[in-house]
């Protein structure tokens, strides 16, 4: 098991680790990244070092994307000369302009390193049969995953380019055991499965999901939802293409662990920038070490996280455990008189409650009052948007109004679900419901 000596460290084992490799990594950089040296400028060198890491500068997703625009394509975040690179990916875009990122050879095998824990920590074995149900494209969860199984040792079935029946067909007839995808892509192939008559159960033999691309796998209700459908167990694989495969939940699945022998975590107040202690939900944000051919130092993930008090997991690692995974966006966060609630809250009720399908949450002002309008799919045949919404005032101590959709009527998603619309900025109101 790769680092396997590194899972189970003391603390100082972890702070001397991560020094030695953060404090050598801030020596390149300034010698050789046109980027850092711009941002680090007006900071002296003896301050740049890892015993001074609460105040080396953040670095903005806005600032990469910027430098790009004025120096295009790939702007001056380059440890090295152009032609050492070799794989090209990108964001998702689903926020804006997508951010391009480069890998060398060595970063590239950096990454890989970085999934065979994941796979690790999910019990993937050589003899196991993956399903990578992801689009061939720009997207690096994709291709890094297919380079860290062909390592591993297991047959990787590539479902790129191929539509959803086509991979269900494949993964029947092919026995795959491993299903790589989104959560809510793995709904949506039980679903369509249904539709053509398969039997998840019956015709297939897949044992473990890992999801990533989005969250949700850490949710308990959608991650049982997935389970029950597919009969197997399933795990969360928060990423990101800027900084790399730095999260995973373990057998334990009480949350995901941050990989700290290739990343340092921060947990920070948004607004302050300062740490928050644990148990606070802040802003999660990574330093990757083992990238320096295109790094990320403190960058602010814009990613909601609750770390627990440092302890050693049921699973025997002392890594970093976020509970419940990515709470969600900071930007997405919605403030209903007073209370905060980020979209993802939705997910993890409505995927409780029996014969909901698909949903929508959608954010609105109401003058100066921010509201939430829920869709939700119901397959019960009745109105049930009451219960509902009694449900969601007992779990999170919000009224909003709740409205039954036809079946089949809300949008499916193969990657990122977009399932938070906000039109907090907009002259928008839900239709009255009755
Ligand atoms: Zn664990």
């Amino acid at each position: 098991m790769l680092h396997e000596n590194l899972q189970t460290w003391s603390d100082a084992a972890r702070q001397a680790h991560q020094a030695r490799r953060f404090d050598r990594l801030v020596r390149t950089l300034r010698s050789q990244n046109a980027w850092f040296q711009a941002q680090w400028k007006d900071v002296p060198p003896a301050r740049l070092d890892y015993a001074h890491l609460a105040e080396v500068p953040f670095t903005l997703k806005s600032g990469l994307l910027d430098d790009q625009k004025h120096d295009p394509p790939f702007g001056s975040n380059l440890t090295y000369p152009l032609s050492q690179y070799i794989r090209f990916h990108q964001t998702s875009g689903t926020s804006g302009t997508p951010l391009r990122v480069l890998d060398t050879a060595r970063s590239w095998d950096w990454w890989s390193d970085c999934w065979q824990v994941i796979l690790d920590a999910a019990g993937v074995t050589p003899d196991d049969r993956v399903m990578l149900a992801f689009s061939f494209g720009p997207f690096v969860g994709f291709w890094s995953a297919h380079e860290a199984l062909q390592r591993y040792g297991a047959l990787v079935l590539t479902g790129g380019g191929m539509t959803s029946q086509q991979r269900l067909a494949m993964m029947r007839d092919l026995g795959a055991t491993v299903l790589i995808c989104t959560p809510s892509y793995a709904l949506r192939l039980a679903e369509i499965a249904g539709e053509q008559g398969m039997d998840l159960a019956r015709d297939f033999q897949v044992r473990i999901t890992i999801h990533a691309g989005e969250p949700g796998a850490g949710i308990p209700a959608t991650r049982e939802r997935i389970e029950t459908l597919w009969g197997a167990k399933t795990f969360d694989h928060p990423g990101a293409s800027e900084v790399g495969a730095f999260g995973f939940s373990c057998t334990a699945r009480n949350g995901v662990h941050i990989n700290e022998a290739e990343f340092i975590a921060e947990v920070i107040d948004p607004e302050t920038g300062l740490a928050v202690p644990p148990g606070i939900p802040g802003e999660l944000v990574l330093t990757n070490l083992g990238r320096e051919c295109f790094p990320v130092i403190r960058y602010r993930t814009r990613d909601i996280v609750k770390a627990l008090p440092r302890h050693t997991c049921s699973c025997g690692r002392t890594w970093l455990l976020l509970e419940g995974g990515i709470l969600g966006r900071w930007d997405d966060m919605i403030t209903v008189r007073g209370v905060n609630v980020f979209p993802s809250a939705f997910l993890a009720i409505l995927d409780g409650v029996p014969e909901v399908g698909e949903h929508r949450v959608t954010a609105w002002s109401d003058g100066a009052m921010e509201q939430i309008h829920l869709d939700y799919e119901d397959l019960s045949g009745r109105d049930r948007g009451d219960e509902i919404g009694v449900l969601i005032r007992e779990k999170l101590g919000i009224r909003v109004t709740v409205a039954g959709a036809a079946p089949g009527s809300l949008p499916r998603f193969e990657a990122k679900a977009k399932r938070f619309v906000d039109r907090r900025k907009e002259p928008w109101a839900p239709e009255p419901v009755n």
